[in-house]
């Protein structure tokens, strides 16, 4: 495994544990020598991801849109930095990139990425490790949800199989790491 797609809130959100499984994310990803691909933003959570992941040595590699970039909503200080017309191709250039996926805490923009990526491993499209990280219980709603669906007959794989979950990035890493 020589990359990982990290999708993570463009706020950094309330509680401080959000900033601090970025930045830990960030190292660990260096620490490992794993590439980080991610939504090439220079706010929040996704910014800490970067700077952090670049301090400890790291290679990071931003795939943002031109409209987010227009908008210099971008990190400057990337390894590499894709720019792609509409956010379809965008999602599609990061997950062809990457070699594995987690979700950390965030908004809508996150829950769409993961979503997709558990979609197309469900469908058969790709299959690689997908990760959903339980910061401060974050997740555990979607958990339950999944839940339901498993028991209301809708899923394809039990949830836990088929997501890889776990509470801090090291236990995800080398749980993700393992699988892949
Ligand atoms: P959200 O969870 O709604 O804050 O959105 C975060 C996710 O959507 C990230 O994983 C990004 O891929 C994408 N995203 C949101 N804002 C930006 C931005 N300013 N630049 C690049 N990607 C963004």
């Amino acid at each position: 495994m020589k990359s990982v797609c990290i999708f993570l809130g463009s706020n950094p959100g309330n509680n401080p544990a959000y900033m601090e499984a970025a930045d830990l994310m960030g190292r660990e990803l260096a620490q490992r020598g794993l590439t980080c691909v991610y939504g090439g933003s220079c706010t929040g959570m996704m910014n800490q991801l970067a700077e952090s992941a670049l301090a400890e040595g790291g290679k990071v590699i931003g795939v943002t849109v031109q409209a987010l970039k227009d908008k210099e909503e971008f990190h400057k200080g990337l390894t590499e930095l894709y720019v792609k017309p509409t956010m379809h191709e965008r999602k599609k250039l990061m997950i062809e990139l990457a070699d594995a996926f987690i979700a950390l805490p965030g908004g809508v923009g996150t829950f769409e990425e993961f979503f997709e990526v558990y979609t197309l491993k469900q469908l058969g499209f790709h299959d690689k490790p997908c990760g959903l990280l339980n910061v401060n219980r974050f997740y555990s709603p979607v958990e339950s949800m999944m839940g339901v669906a498993e028991a209301e007959g809708f899923l394809k794989e039990p949830y836990g199989q088929a997501v890889i979950q776990a509470e801090d990035p090291k236990t995800m890493l080398d749980l993700i790491m393992t699988a892949s």
